[in-house]
């Protein structure tokens, strides 16, 4: 049912939902937009409010063919409860929704694709603006409108958004905005976020469209957000070197080591012509989901901690907010020091299992029922040899307890 936002602009269909609030195919003045109606918490929330009428000029003066454009904020509307971004509508898909069709890029595309957000981020750069959240979601990709097969042209959307909602009472004491596979490791540390930010975003998108995987990725958030700061990304098989040393470039710890955007930017262009005709990469998928799959295991009933998910993240944060990968809490110097035993997702030889894959753990836990077994027979063993020098059941509090119940316990832990 169409609902009216502010005084010119009705919302008909939801376009999509992200964590700040839901997508709707609007009409305005001019035509079909795209409306961003914030959450209700957020949007109620007079000081979040201020902050946007604030920016409201920034946030409106990004023009570039890479970045969707915001026509208007509407502050208030009729019945004083909405916050919404009203933007250019893109006809196409997101590009987590195509990587997700396709599993892989091809090098040029994925090149491609990369070249014109980074020129686009240049343009925000250079007025100041940090994007803070570059991910798959956030890049949308609009079909170009001849029907010639010309490659779709890629566009990136929530400029500005996370920042303004990051501010001090939504999280930003101690927090982390971003999403963990893509916060660049100065963040993990709590330096303030600057540009170079968004360009190890983007080319950690750029690894994940060629991988089908991001180069830290992962397991628990803490473990995700440690090995950003402590673990070097692993080459990708097949990936021609300059290609290579871009990636590495700009997955430097070091903020200052990473290309600009708009280097990044002419660097991709000018690799592009060598990528011509390149297969996606061919290189094992990170799930096993082209393995041949292990038979499932009886289903179990509690579903306690993943032996492999090291709380390193107190779980003072509801589990819905974490899935919305917006805010986190960063690690302490101990946490990041290690304890962590996630694996980051390296490239391995065809045929054998990642660490966290469905054929590892099937691995892990017949290793597991093994020892298990194991200790329970040499437990059974000493027991019943215990019995029978201690006289052989003459003590009933022992008699009915059978060994392996209580000794047989820590053989679980992990
Ligand atoms: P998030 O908050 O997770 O970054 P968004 O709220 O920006 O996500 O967007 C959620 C979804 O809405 C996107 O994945 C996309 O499918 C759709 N969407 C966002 N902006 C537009 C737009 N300008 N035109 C068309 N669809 C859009």
């Amino acid at each position: 049912m169409a609902r009216n936002i502010g005084s010119q602009y009705t919302t008909h269909r939801v376009l999509g939902r992200g964590s700040a609030g839901t997508v709707w195919l609007g009409e305005g003045p001019q035509g079909p937009v795209a409306i961003k109606l914030l959450r209700e918490d957020l949007a109620t929330d007079p000081e979040l409010a201020e902050r946007f009428a604030h920016e409201r000029h920034a946030l409106l003066g990004l023009e570039h063919p890479h970045i969707v454009g915001v026509r208007d904020l509407v502050i208030g509307g009729e019945d004083g409860q909405d916050l919404a971004l009203v933007m250019d509508l893109v006809r196409g898909p997101d590009l987590r929704t195509h990587l997700e069709r396709e599993r892989r890029l091809a090098p040029h595309e994925a090149v491609a694709i990369t070249a014109q957000i980074a020129a686009g981020l240049s343009v925000a750069h250079a007025a100041g603006i940090v994007h803070r959240d570059i991910k798959p979601e956030n890049i949308l990709l609009e079909p170009a409108a001849d029907g010639t097969g010309t490659p779709p042209t890629a566009l990136l959307t929530d400029f500005g958004v996370a920042k303004l909602i990051d501010e001090p009472r939504h999280g930003g004491k101690g927090g982390v905005v971003g999403t963990p596979d893509y916060v660049a490791p100065e963040i993990v540390e709590g330096l303030p976020p600057r540009a170079a930010v968004d360009i190890y975003a983007l080319v950690t998108v750029l690894y994940e469209l060629l991988a089908g995987f991001t180069p830290f990725g992962g397991g628990h958030t803490g473990a995700v957000l440690r090995r950003q700061v402590t673990e070097t990304a692993a080459r990708l098989p097949g990936v021609p070197d300059p290609l290579w040393e871009v990636l590495q470039q700009c997955l430097a710890k070091a903020p200052a080591s990473r290309l600009r955007a708009a280097e990044l930017a002419s660097r991709l262009r000018e690799i592009l012509p060598s990528l011509e005709g390149l297969p996606p990469l061919d290189i094992g998928d990170p799930d096993g989901a082209d393995e041949p799959q292990e038979p499932a295991d009886p289903p179990r009933p509690a579903p306690g901690p993943l032996p492999a998910a090291v709380p390193l993240v107190r779980a003072d944060i509801p589990d819905d907010e974490r899935a919305t990968h917006t805010r986190m809490r960063v690690p302490d110097a101990e946490e990041l020091a290690g304890g962590a035993h996630g694996t980051a997702r390296t490239p391995r030889a065809p045929g054998q299992a990642r660490a966290g894959s469905a054929r590892h753990a099937a691995a892990a836990r017949r290793k597991r029922r093994l020892a298990i077994t194991v200790a329970a027979g040499v437990l059974a063993v000493v027991a019943v040899g215990g019995w029978l020098l201690t006289g052989g059941g003459d003590d009933d509090s022992n008699s009915h307890r059978p060994p392996h119940t209580t000794t047989g316990e820590p053989a679980l832990a992990p």
